[in-house]
């Protein structure tokens, strides 16, 4: 029985820790969080999952809180005008042909943490330090480290080749509500794009207090939605979020007159350069271990992939790891790994969200306008969030989209 290491229980971590634990693995998980520490902590994430990666955690029994959870069932893009105070520029919204859901990973690692106990994995409550990863390297057949934002990441090198960004492009924050105003029709993630200031978008979860609403502000550096730094308090951090809707989306305030956060955890603000690392980590020995998920392919939240990419990584270790077989699990088995992984899906993620970041060009907004009045470039968009290696096809580049909107009409 082949042993593996993973440090770092998050969505990666333990989504390939229980996979690999049903394929008949021995695997220890060690994580620098107990699950009291995750449950009654600070909000993680917005984690929004679509299809396709909840499809993975089905695969694997994993969907405990798929009847609890409200759907997410479309998702709408919305620009203001920008003389206008309070009309829209833009609007328009469709079904995804899935639902997506956001499962609060306060409840999500907590419960995952509980099954792979259950099914016999090894879980460590301990903060991995390079001497670990050397002693691990020793009795175990691969270590592979999915410590997301964690320091212990930055022993990957970045690949500057992957990584056009070394700062931070948005001031985020999330704030968790109860008693927001549904939205008409049917539910959605309601993306909202103001130029020069960043980007606002909302969608049902749920959390440790059942379902709520996720509102998730990306400020662009040193604008007008850069204004986390002297909030001192749950409530303030409440009253800003809804000042910023009153003065840039007033549709959006409007939903929001009765919102209460949903603890006073249920806040978050900070900011990160996105970046991707070369995927071996090698130790003073010479020895080597493997990054997954965040930890080597760390995406802005602007498009809402992190966790998408995070279990589709997971997903494309495992299958690598099973095919391998009893084959050592050396230098060439990671490099091949990641790059099999990043050519066929990661660098689609991560471009379309590293080009969402920047201002977009007339390519993009021609597309986006499009969508406004035909309803299948909306449907097309709006399933890209599920599978973006589409957006290769008729969104990122000028001959794409004229080739695809001159084709549509047929
Ligand atoms: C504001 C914000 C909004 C987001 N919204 C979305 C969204 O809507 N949709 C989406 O798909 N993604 C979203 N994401 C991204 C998503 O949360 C992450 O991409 C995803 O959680 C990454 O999974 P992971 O397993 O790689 O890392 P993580 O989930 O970060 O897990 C890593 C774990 O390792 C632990 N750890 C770190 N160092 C050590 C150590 N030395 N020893 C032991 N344990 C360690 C950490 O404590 C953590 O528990 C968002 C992120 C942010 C910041």
């Amino acid at each position: 029985m082949r042993k593996i290491m993973i440090v770092g229980a998050g969505q990666a971590g333990l989504q390939l820790g229980i996979g690999l634990l049903q394929r008949g693995y021995r695997v220890s998980i060690t994580s620098n969080r107990t699950p009291e520490d995750l449950r009654t902590g600070k909000v993680l994430s917005s984690q929004c999952m679509f299809h396709d990666s909840l499809q993975l955690e089905r695969d694997r029994g994993l969907n405990f809180w798929e009847a609890e959870c409200p759907p997410v069932e479309g998702i709408s893009f919305t620009v203001p005008h920008p003389e206008l105070p309070g009309e829209k520029a833009m609007s328009w919204g469709h079904r995804l042909d899935h639902k997506a859901q956001s499962v609060d990973q306060r409840v999500k690692v907590p419960g995952w943490m509980a099954e792979f106990s259950r099914l016999g994995g090894e879980l460590l409550m301990h903060e991995a330090g390079m001497d670990d990863l050397e002693r691990w390297t020793q009795d175990h057949d691969l270590v592979i480290v999915a410590a997301g934002k964690g320091a212990i990441a930055q022993m990957f090198q970045r690949d500057a080749s992957r990584s056009p960004y070394d700062q931070p492009q948005r001031a985020l924050a999330l704030t968790y509500v109860h008693g927001m105003a549904p939205r008409p029709e049917y539910s959605a993630v309601n993306f909202n794009l103001i130029p020069g200031v960043g980007e606002y978008f909302v969608f049902p979860a749920l959390t440790v207090s059942g379902p709520c609403e996720i509102m998730v502000f990306e400020g662009v550096p040193g604008g007008p939605m850069d204004c986390w730094g002297d909030v001192a308090t749950p409530a303030q951090h409440l009253a800003l979020s809804k000042e910023i809707l009153g003065k840039f989306l007033p549709w959006e305030a409007a939903r929001c007159t009765q919102v209460e956060l949903t603890d006073a955890n249920g806040i978050l603000a900070g900011r990160f350069a996105p970046t991707v690392r070369k995927p071996v980590g090698q130790l003073p020995s010479g020895r080597v271990v493997m990054g997954m998920a965040d930890a080597v392919m760390l995406n802005d939240p602007i498009t809402g992939q992190g966790s998408n990419n995070a279990a589709k990584f997971a997903n494309a270790v495992e299958r690598a790891i099973v095919a391998h077989g009893d084959q050592p699990f050396d230098a060439a088995f990671m490099q091949q790994t990641f790059e099999a992984f990043w050519a066929g899906y990661g660098h689609h993620a991560t471009d379309w969200t590293n080009a969402m970041l920047s201002p977009p060009p007339p390519h993009v907004l021609k597309v986006l306008g499009a969508a406004c009045g035909e309803p299948r470039v909306a449907r097309r968009i709006v399933n890209g969030f599920n599978d973006p290696t589409d957006f290769v096809n008729f969104f990122m580049t000028p001959d794409k989209v004229d080739a695809y909107l001159e084709a549509v009409p047929a």
